[in-house]
């Protein structure tokens, strides 16, 4: 996904974005999609670009990463509450686990 040109492919729009200066572990915002993050890895020793999804929290309304991996009914902490993650219309949303909790 990456050439020696240190460019990728953007995953979201399909355009070339350029790494320069980037390393495994940074993440990166592509300009020509809007709200979308990546985060450089590194996979089999070439370095490709993984979607970096955000929640924001219910009550703090902080933006969480969501784990890559995650996928929809695990349980996210912030602010020492656990919250449920839904994925809906192509984006994560968090949701209060609905136990009582003080939320
Ligand atoms: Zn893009
Ligand atoms: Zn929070």
């Amino acid at each position: 996904m990456i050439n020696s040109k240190n460019e990728a492919v953007c995953i979201g729009c399909g355009e070339r974005i350029s790494l320069a200066g980037l390393k495994v572990g940074d993440c990166m915002d592509c300009s020509n999609c809007a709200g979308l993050t990546f985060r450089v890895e590194e996979k089999d020793g070439d370095l490709s670009l993984v979607e970096v999804h955000r929640v924001s929290c219910p009550l703090c309304e902080e933006l969480i990463e969501v784990p890559s991996g995650s996928e929809p009914g695990e349980t996210v902490a912030c602010c020492g509450n656990d919250y449920f993650l839904t994925y809906e219309f192509g984006a994560f949303a968090l949701v209060s686990d609905g136990k009582g909790k003080t939320v």
